[in-house]
């Protein structure tokens, strides 16, 4: 580009990956932008084709069903983001945990089958949540024990926002916005050259409006919170974010997590471990870990932001009050 021509902003979305996927660019041509789109959600699909655990011939759906069985080939792909979920269990203190198939399909949140299951039930499929259990080879994986499973719902989506961010570079897009379903990418600046303005949503139930926000200039930002993929059960209410310390929905003083980072795929997983840790040990992880930030949001309504963004982030809803 010249640039003396205003960039053409170019937008489109599909249901992908359980959830409305939604990409935004500047382009120095509308058809420059859409190609560039048009490429991104291709990988998507075929990301999703390839690590869903709803379609039947998935790599991931074909580990389950081979599991005690037989090792199974899968995409180099597959195998990339499985060692990076393994690689985050003990990042996470071993709260995130891609082996948790067993307890997830249980609980069924989301799904039609959701109810609470019986303790007994519960304590068996934790019996079947041990990562030892998953045995790599250069090109193969394998389930040693028949009743486990694989879910890489925590993690896969961030891994598909930087597949579509990398494509959309590689398009030449310097300026975009990437929301799968509240996974966030801020590609470059607004055309305006000001950074990219992110909200972070009020948690509570019945709630829509936005607590606080920050400009974001190549950053990725997701939030995992109990507000979203629920259901009530004889006035509780369950979400999807299980602790494989209990295998119940985790259950402490935060409402959402909210992770910034330089990779979507460090936020996503990161956003849902913090939110199992607890304030205090989530703070700590986050504080000692370098390129990450984060905004921790309680059911008192108090906000802790970390160190590195204290400055960034603007608070727009009195009720709700930074503490630390
Ligand atoms: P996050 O907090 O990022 O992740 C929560 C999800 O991680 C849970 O839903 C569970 O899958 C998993 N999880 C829970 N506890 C743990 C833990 N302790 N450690 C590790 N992981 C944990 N949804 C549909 O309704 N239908 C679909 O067909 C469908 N297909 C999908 C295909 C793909 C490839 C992906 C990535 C997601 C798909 N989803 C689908 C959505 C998926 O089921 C999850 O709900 C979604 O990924 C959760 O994202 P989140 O950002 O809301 O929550």
């Amino acid at each position: 580009a010249c640039g003396s021509e205003e960039p053409e902003l170019v937008q489109n979305g599909q249901l992908a990956l359980g959830t409305y996927s939604q990409i935004s660019v500047y382009a120095p041509t509308t058809s420059k932008g859409e190609k560039a789109i048009e490429a991104a959600f291709t990988q998507v699909t075929t990301i999703e084709n390839t690590l869903s655990t709803s379609i039947e011939n998935s790599d991931v759906s074909q580990i389950n069903l081979n599991a005690g069985t037989a090792p199974v080939q899968v995409d180099e792909m597959t195998l990339d983001v499985i060692h990076a979920g393994l690689d985050y269990y003990s990042i996470t203190k071993g709260t995130f945990n891609i082996g948790l198939g067993s307890l997830i399909e249980l609980w069924g949140i989301g799904q039609d089958w959701q109810k609470v299951p019986t303790d007994e039930e519960i304590q068996e499929a934790k019996q079947h949540i041990d990562l030892s259990n998953i045995e790599i080879s250069e090109k193969e994986v394998f389930i040693t024990d028949p009743h486990m499973l694989m879910d890489l719902g925590g993690i896969a989506k961030g891994y598909a926002v930087d597949e579509a961010v990398g494509i959309l570079r590689s398009n030449g897009i310097e300026s975009g916005f990437v929301n799968f379903g509240g996974d966030v990418y801020a590609l470059g600046n607004k055309s305006d050259g000001t950074p990219w303005r992110i909200g972070i949503q009020n948690p509570e139930i019945g709630e829509s409006g936005v607590i606080a926000r920050m400009g974001l200039t190549d950053k990725a930002i997701v939030t995992s919170g109990d507000y979203e993929r629920y259901f009530v059960e004889n006035d509780v209410r369950y979400h999807h974010i299980i602790d494989p310390e209990t295998g119940y929905p985790s259950t402490n003083e935060i409402s959402s997590v909210t992770i910034i980072s330089d990779k979507s795929m460090d936020a996503d997983v990161l956003s849902t471990a913090i939110f199992i840790l607890g304030l205090e040990k989530g703070l700590d992880l986050i504080e000692s870990l370098e390129e990450i930030q984060g905004v921790i949001v309680t059911k008192d309504r108090s906000v802790y932001i970390s160190s590195g963004i204290k400055n960034e982030v603007e608070m727009l809803d009195s009720n709700f009050s930074i503490v630390n």
